[in-house]
């Protein structure tokens, strides 16, 4: 197929750009590059350097890749800044988003992979974590998401838009040949932050809290390789071709690691410490996030191939190792 991948020179969709090629698709990408890196868009596949939210570009990209499908993932994504800046996330997810739906209808493309978040059933009330838990955001991130999931769903109502949301768990991870990897600036996730502080490139990394409902005292998330979370867009494909459809998947392997797991992961894969210190809770984290994965399982035959928190910390620490300062190095 011809798949637009919006966002695709970000950290998930430029991993999404390989698995798609890989797959035997032939590939574009449309990103404005506020956070994407175009070295990360391996050749030859076109790059329109424009905002989603710009009609007139997004048209024109639609026609002149002949697209088929459209897979997005161009979104601003950290919690803490949509609590900061609501009207910023509003814009950018919301507003934008529904611009390149607007772009997509006109051109006649039906057909979309959307990249959502387990941020929008705020605080669960079971874990593990089903489809059809109550959507009750706690931040403006989550409610961006939540609000363009109701909007597909409406448009799936009245134009025969068919699409997927897939509800991410936590992307981690890099490629397993090192070429790409995760590069944000500022960063704020916790495996990379780990293996900087461990290579003495941070200071010690701060454990947001250590006195949670957990086993250990610290919050339990379900981290997913990045190159599986990809694999899944791919995977729902087929499901598309009736036009109307709409599927909603958690996207995390269901196994919950603490932070400290993932400090001593780390330590084992790069074998030295990693140096840290108990801190403050961070507001708005939950104590513990992880999905039930068994939907996506079934209905995609989705299995992650990396399985264990070491397979994952690895391919990290092996991008961090080659690449110290990321796409700039
Ligand atoms: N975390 C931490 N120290 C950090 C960054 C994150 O203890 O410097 C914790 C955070 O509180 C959460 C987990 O690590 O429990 C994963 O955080 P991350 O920001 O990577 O992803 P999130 O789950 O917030 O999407």
């Amino acid at each position: 197929m011809n798949v637009l991948v919006v966002g695709g020179a970000g950290y998930i969709g430029s991993h999404c750009v390989r698995q798609a090629l890989a797959a035997g698709h032939a590939v574009a990408v449309l990103d404005n590059l506020s956070y994407g890196h175009a070295e990360s868009v391996p050749a030859g596949v076109p790059l329109f350097s424009a905002d989603m939210g710009d009609q007139a570009a997004v048209r024109a990209a639609l026609r002149s890749h002949r697209t088929d499908l459209v897979i997005d993932f161009a979104a601003l994504t950290n919690v803490g800044e949509s609590v900061q800046q609501p009207e910023r996330y509003h814009d950018n997810n919301v507003v934008r988003t529904v611009g390149l739906l607007q772009a997509m209808l006109a051109e006649g493309v039906k057909k979309l992979v959307f990249s959502s978040t387990c941020a929008t059933y705020g605080i669960p009330e079971k874990m593990p974590m089903t489809e059809d838990l109550p959507q009750k955001p706690i931040n403006p991130y989550g409610v961006t998401k939540l609000v363009t999931e109701h909007r597909l769903t409406e448009l799936a109502g009245t134009h025969g838009l068919s699409f997927a949301a897939f509800r991410y768990f936590n992307a981690a991870g890099a490629s397993s040949d090192g070429a790409i990897g995760e590069d944000h600036a500022p960063e704020t996730h916790l495996i990379p932050l780990a293996i900087a502080a461990a290579l003495g490139r941070r200071p010690p990394l701060k454990v947001f809290g250590t006195d949670y409902p957990t086993p250990d005292g610290t919050c339990l998330r379900d981290y997913v390789h990045v190159d599986d979370l990809s694999r899944a867009h791919l995977d729902v494909i087929p499901l598309l071709n009736q036009p109307g459809q709409a599927f909603f998947y958690n996207l995390g392997t269901g196994t919950p690691y603490s932070v400290k797991d993932v400090i001593a992961s780390v330590g084992r894969v790069l074998g030295r410490p990693v140096p840290h210190q108990f801190a403050e809770r961070r507001e708005g984290d939950p104590p513990a996030l992880y999905a039930d994965a068994s939907k996506v399982r079934r209905e995609l035959g989705w299995i992650p191939r990396y399985d264990t928190l070491d397979s994952i910390v690895l391919t990290a620490c092996n991008w961090h190792l080659a690449r110290p300062k990321g796409f700039a190095t």
